[in-house]
C-alpha cells in the first residue's frame, strides 16, 4: 500500500560518530528526520502491507506516510513533480525581472564576465520599452506584483537614469494597483547615506553589495580601474544601506582563491556589530565561456559537481552560522531558476532580454528585445522547455529532482552543450543536501551524539572553528596587467 517516496534519501549516521541512527531526509519536502535503525528496517520492510506488521510498526508506517517520506505505492512521483514544478514556475503572481541598465562599472572584478565589453547605458527608447514591458505583464498576464532587480555594470553610476525609472514603474505600478518594490545589486562604492534614504523612499527594499573576503583578500579580487583598495568604501555603503533599507544582504563570490579567508570577513561584520542586519548570500564562481576576457585563473574555479563544491557552501554557511550572521539558503544552482522560471528575464542596456544573468551579451542565446514589442516566441519556449532535459532524471527516477531539475543551463552552455543537455552535479547534491541537514539541527543531533560539520574529523578546507587562528591560504591572484601579456 505504501512505498518509500523516490525523494527519500537515507543516511547512516555511523559516518558521524553515532552507530544505530539514520539521518532520514525528502528533497522535495526538506523535511528531515533521525530515526533508529531497526525501526527504519522495519517501517520500510512492512510499508508495502502494514496489516501484517507489528501495532508499533504500525504506528511509526502512518507517520512516515503523513510526513511524505512513504507515498502510496500507485504515486507516480515523478509526474506529480513535473505538475507542481510547473505550477510555480508558470503563471507567478509575482516576478522579480533584473533590469540592466548600464554594462558601465566603477571597478574591475578579476572574474567579471563584463570585462572587455564595451560600456553601453540604456537610452530613453529603451526604458520606455522596459516599463511598456512590466505593464505587459501586469495587463496580460495577471502579475499582481513586479520587484525589478536593479542591476548593472554598477546602476549606481546613473543615479538620474535609476530614479527616473523607479518613478516610472511606481506610478504605472500604482495605476493599475499592482505592488511595486525593488531590489538592486551593487558594488556599494557610490551609496552615500542620502542616496539610501531617496532608494528607500522610492521602495528600494533589498540591496545586495558583494564583499569577498577580509581587505586583503576582497581588494585583491575587487579592483579600483587605478588599482586602488575598493574594500572600506563598500563596507560603508553596506553600512549607509544598513540605515534605510529594509534588508541588506553581504554576497560572497567564492572560489579556491578566497574560500579560506571568507570566514575572516564574517569576523570582520561581527566585530563590526552588523550582523543582526545583514543577511549573506554565497555564490560560487562558474566557469567562463572561451575567449572570456575575464582574467580570473579558471583553476580557481570550484568544479560545480564535485564534493568540494558541496563542503564549501556547507564550510562558509557554518563559519557565517556561527558568528550570527544568517545565510540564504541559496546555492547558485537553486531550481527553479530564473532560466526556467517565466518572466524570469534580464533585460540588457540594449533592450535585449536573456533568461540568465551569465548569458547577457550572447546574442545567440538572446530570446528578444523590449524594443521589439515582445520577444521571439521559439527561443522563449525553447529555454522554458525543462521535460527535454529532465528526460534522463526521471527514467532513472533522482532522488534530487526536485532540488535541481535536469541542472543549470549555463553550465552545459559553457561547455559547448546546449542549453536542454541536462548538466549533472549529483555528488554534490548528495553532500550538499544531508549537510544542510546536518546544519540545520546541529544542536539536537550534538546532543544524540552526533559529530558536527566542521570538527576536526570532517575536512572542510574553509572553515575555521571560531577562536581558532585563521589560516588563509592565498593563492596568488594575477593582475589585469599580468593576464594582457
Ligand atoms: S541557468 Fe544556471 S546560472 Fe542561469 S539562472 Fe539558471 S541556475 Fe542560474
Ligand atoms: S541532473 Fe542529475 S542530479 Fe539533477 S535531477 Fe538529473 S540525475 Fe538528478
Amino acid at each position: 500500500m505504501w512505498k518509500i517516496s523516490q525523494f527519500t534519501v537515507v543516511h547512516d549516521l555511523a559516518c558521524r560518530g553515532r552507530p544505530g541512527l539514520l539521518l532520514v531526509l525528502n528533497t522535495a519536502t526538506q523535511r528531515s528526520m533521525v530515526v533508529a535503525e531497526p525501526t527504519w528496517a522495519a517501517a520500510a520492510g512492512s510499508a508495502a502491507c502494514p496489516d501484517s506488521a507489528e501495532p508499533s510498526t504500525r504506528t511509526v508506517i502512518a507517520a512516515l506516510a503523513d510526513a511524505g517520506y512513504l507515498v502510496a505505492e500507485a504515486l507516480d512521483e515523478n509526474a506529480g513533480f513535473l505538475d507542481g514544478f510547473d505550477r510555480r514556475r508558470l503563471a507567478p503572481a509575482r516576478i522579480n525581472p533584473i533590469i540592466a541598465f548600464t554594462t558601465d562599472c566603477n571597478i574591475a572584478c578579476t572574474y567579471c564576465y563584463e570585462e572587455g565589453v564595451r560600456a553601453t547605458t540604456m537610452t530613453e527608447p529603451v526604458v520606455a520599452a522596459t516599463v511598456r514591458w512590466l505593464e505587459r505583464r501586469i495587463v496580460l498576464d495577471g502579475v499582481i506584483e513586479v520587484v525589478p532587480n536593479l542591476f548593472g555594470g554598477e546602476p549606481l553610476l546613473h543615479r538620474r537614469l535609476l530614479t527616473d525609472f523607479m518613478t516610472r514603474v511606481n506610478a504605472m505600478g500604482d495605476a493599475h494597483s499592482a505592488t511595486v518594490a525593488y531590489a538592486m545589486s551593487s558594488n556599494g562604492m557610490l551609496l552615500t547615506e542620502e542616496l539610501a534614504r531617496v532608494l528607500a523612499q522610492l521602495r528600494l527594499r533589498q540591496i545586495q553589495i558583494s564583499l569577498d573576503g577580509p581587505p586583503a583578500v576582497h581588494d585583491q579580487r575587487r579592483v579600483g580601474h587605478r588599482g586602488q583598495s575598493t574594500f572600506a568604501q563598500a563596507l560603508r555603503g553596506i553600512e549607509h544601506a544598513c540605515r534605510w533599507i529594509p534588508d541588506v544582504t553581504v554576497k560572497v563570490n567564492f572560489d579556491r582563491h578566497n574560500a579560506a579567508a571568507v570566514p575572516d570577513l564574517f569576523d570582520e561584520l561581527a566585530a563590526r556589530g552588523t550582523a543582526e542586519r545583514l543577511t549573506v548570500k554565497l555564490e560560487a564562481i562558474a566557469h567562463q565561456f572561451p575567449g572570456s576576457k575575464a582574467c580570473h585563473p579558471s583553476s580557481y574555479v570550484i568544479p560545480p559537481e564535485t564534493p568540494e563544491m558541496a563542503d564549501t557552501y556547507l564550510g562558509l554557511t557554518q563559519a557565517a552560522r556561527r558568528r550570527g550572521l544568517r545565510v540564504t539558503p541559496d546555492t547558485a544552482h537553486t531550481t527553479p531558476c530564473m532560466y526556467t522560471s517565466q518572466w524570469g528575464v534580464i533585460i540588457g542596456p540594449d533592450g535585449g532580454i536573456s533568461k540568465c544573468i551569465s548569458l547577457v551579451g550572447r546574442p545567440e542565446h538572446e530570446v528578444g528585445n523590449v524594443l521589439a514589442g515582445d520577444w521571439d516566441t521559439d527561443r522563449y519556449d525553447a529555454a522554458m522547455n525543462v521535460r527535454k532535459k529532465v528526460t534522463d532524471c526521471v527514467s532513472e527516477k533522482c532522488a534530487y529532482l526536485p532540488v535541481c531539475a535536469g541542472g543549470c543551463s549555463y553550465e552545459s552552455a559553457v561547455r559547448g552543450m546546449s542549453t536542454a543537455t541536462r548538466f549533472c552535479t549529483k555528488p554534490a547534491l548528495e553532500r550538499y543536501h544531508f549537510g544542510r541537514q546536518l546544519l540545520r539541527h546541529e544542536a539536537r543531533l550534538t546532543e544524540l551524539g552526533v559529530t558536527p560539520l566542521g570538527d576536526p574529523d570532517f575536512s572542510l578546507p574553509v572553515a575555521p572553528a571560531p577562536g581558532r587562528a585563521p589560516t588563509p591560504v592565498l593563492l596568488p591572484m594575477p593582475t589585469r596587467r599580468d593576464s594582457a601579456t
